[in-house]
């Protein structure tokens, strides 16, 4: 591989690295990103569930393993734009409240080193860049906003009006899901089944290759492809970094740069860091508080499904309706979580994970249930940790945090389910594979002894180096990750000495 050099660095081209790279390159910076990946291929099995959910052909062919030692499929993609080319384009704002500290049952959620009024502004431009569709006045959770959302809400189908219908019949406030997507007069989406999960055929949902890579080469951003960094090296002074270890299908190489920026999913990241040690960082780069890879979280999540024997659900695109009542309060002062409907789930994709259910049953399930994601908040605790060890094989050992909110979520789901007329309730319980929500592996916060990163997400051991992904978050919250990211790379590139 050639040397590259540039003004901005940025490694991983998922939500944090392609939203920093935008806008750097909407600033003028001379930008290049790095990709360990190539583009993932426009072709008939993106809409495929038997070539994405068996065959699982746009995965990593990664093996991690757990705090056992077990090994196990991640759900990572390593392609242009990242998870968030298989992502459900759910792009809901955290909640007001996220940002302090709050008490739950096995323990306390910490305060963020900023507020959501700090990062506002940017959830709304995230918003406009994302293109999320959303309403305002449904959702008795929601936080203040500046602008109204970018664009109207996605309409529900009948059957999926009607459950809303129901769920107010009992009681539930039911909201319009916040959704990204390029739906309306000349929009390209065409609201078809296969969006939550799948990649896009028709470049209509809005992943980061599409709403940040691609508008950022027409700024002049530079994208290479195929270049998985292995290390980061400091100079001499060991407070900057000086240069990456880059490999390539046609060799090795040295990328130089001024200001660099670490975006490679959480998980990633502080494997990149801790396998970056030297003399005078002997615990891994940036990790003088001994924090890198600590706090691993992912959600506390499971899928439902709800059956009703009488009914067939004859939805297409059922991703548009949330319950959040229990979001910041279960009823006795302590927060539970939320619901919300996930993409259509067919007998295929129940097999992937129902495996001694006959196909043939599975399907008469699957026409007649709809799926939701109930999904909690995951505590964070210094033994949940990722690691990496001398062949670089990573290890994300954890403890789920926060199960028994995650149980009486379930729990107040499935009543709610039933009082609205399903017969009955069937759940996948997510395991360390599902990774999906990977977060907080080298936490923002104002003290350098206890964080990584400062609350503008710039390493507070060295002078030139950012991480935006979701390594930064000190909590998981309880709501899809991908949002705050963007916006906190907006902010990033905003206030902090990134762009200068
Ligand atoms: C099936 C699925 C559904 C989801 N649905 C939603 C949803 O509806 N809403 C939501 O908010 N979130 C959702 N998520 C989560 C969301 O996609 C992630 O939170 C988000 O993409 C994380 O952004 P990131 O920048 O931290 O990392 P990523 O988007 O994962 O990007 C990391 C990038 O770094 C690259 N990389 C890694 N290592 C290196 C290296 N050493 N050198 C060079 N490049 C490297 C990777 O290839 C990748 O492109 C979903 C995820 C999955 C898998």
């Amino acid at each position: 591989m050639e040397d590259l050099q540039a003004e901005v660095v940025v490694i991983g081209s998922g939500m944090g690295g392609a939203t920093a790279a935008l806008a750097l390159a909407r600033r003028g910076v001379d930008v290049l990103l790095l990709e360990r990946g190539a583009r993932l291929p426009r072709e008939l099995e993106n809409w495929s569930p038997r070539a994405v959910f068996v065959q699982r052909r746009y995965k990593a062919a990664d093996i991690w393993y757990d705090g056992r030692g077990r090994p196990f499929a991640p759900g990572v993609h390593y392609v242009v734009g990242g998870n968030t080319k298989v992502y459900g384009a759910s792009l809901p704002r955290l909640r007001e409240s996220d940002f302090g500290a709050v008490e739950h049952h096995e323990g306390t959620s910490p305060a963020w080193p900023f507020s959501y009024a700090d990062l506002e502004p940017y959830y709304a431009e995230a918003e406009r860049v994302y293109k999320v569709h959303g309403t305002t006045g449904e959702d008795p959770t929601e936080p203040w906003r500046s602008a109204p959302y970018p664009h109207p809400p996605l309409e529900h189908e009948p059957y999926v009006a009607d459950l809303a219908e129901r769920l107010r019949g009992v009681g539930a406030h039911p909201s319009s899901n916040a959704m990204g997507v390029d739906r309306g007069p000349a929009g390209t989406c065409i609201r078809c089944g296969t969006c939550d999960g799948f990649p896009c055929r028709v470049g209509a949902k809005s992943d980061a290759e599409t709403c940040a890579v691609d508008p950022a080469l027409a700024e002049g951003l530079r994208l290479a492809t195929g270049a998985l960094v292995r290390r980061i090296v400091p100079d001499a002074t060991g407070r900057r970094v000086d240069h990456l270890v880059v490999e390539s299908p046609s060799g090795q190489g040295v990328v130089r740069g001024g200001r660099f920026v670490l975006s490679a999913g959480a998980v990633n990241s502080a494997a990149l860091l801790l396998a970056s040690r030297t003399d005078s960082h002997p615990a891994g780069l940036a990790n003088s508080s001994g924090q890198v890879g600590r706090n691993f979280m992912m959600h506390n999540n499971a899928h439902i499904a709800a059956v009703d024997v009488d009914r067939l659900n004859d939805v297409t695109f059922q991703k548009t309706l949330s319950v959040n009542d229990w979001y910041a309060d279960g009823g006795d002062d302590h927060p539970l979580g939320t619901m919300q409907l996930i993409g259509r789930v067919d007998e295929v994709m129940m097999k992937s994970w129902a495996k001694a259910v006959p196909l043939a049953l599975l399907r008469q399930v699957a026409r007649r249930s709809v799926e939701w994601l109930v999904m909690a908040e995951d505590l964070p605790d210094r033994q949940n940790r990722v690691t990496v060890d001398a062949r670089g094989r990573i290890t994300t050992a954890r403890v789920a945090r926060g199960r028994s909110t995650h149980r009486a979520l379930h729990r107040r789901a499935k009543t709610l389910l039933r009082a609205a007329g399903y017969d009955a309730v069937f759940t996948q319980w997510f395991d360390i594979a599902m990774n999906s929500h990977q977060c907080g592996t080298a936490v923002a916060g104002l003290d350098p002894a206890t964080s990584v990163l400062d609350p503008w997400c710039k390493a507070h051991d060295l002078d030139n180096l950012w991480v935006v992904d979701a390594s930064f978050f000190p909590s998981s919250a309880a709501m899809n990750p991908a949002l705050t990211i963007a916006a906190q790379a907006l902010r990033v590139v905003a206030e902090s000495d990134l762009a200068s």
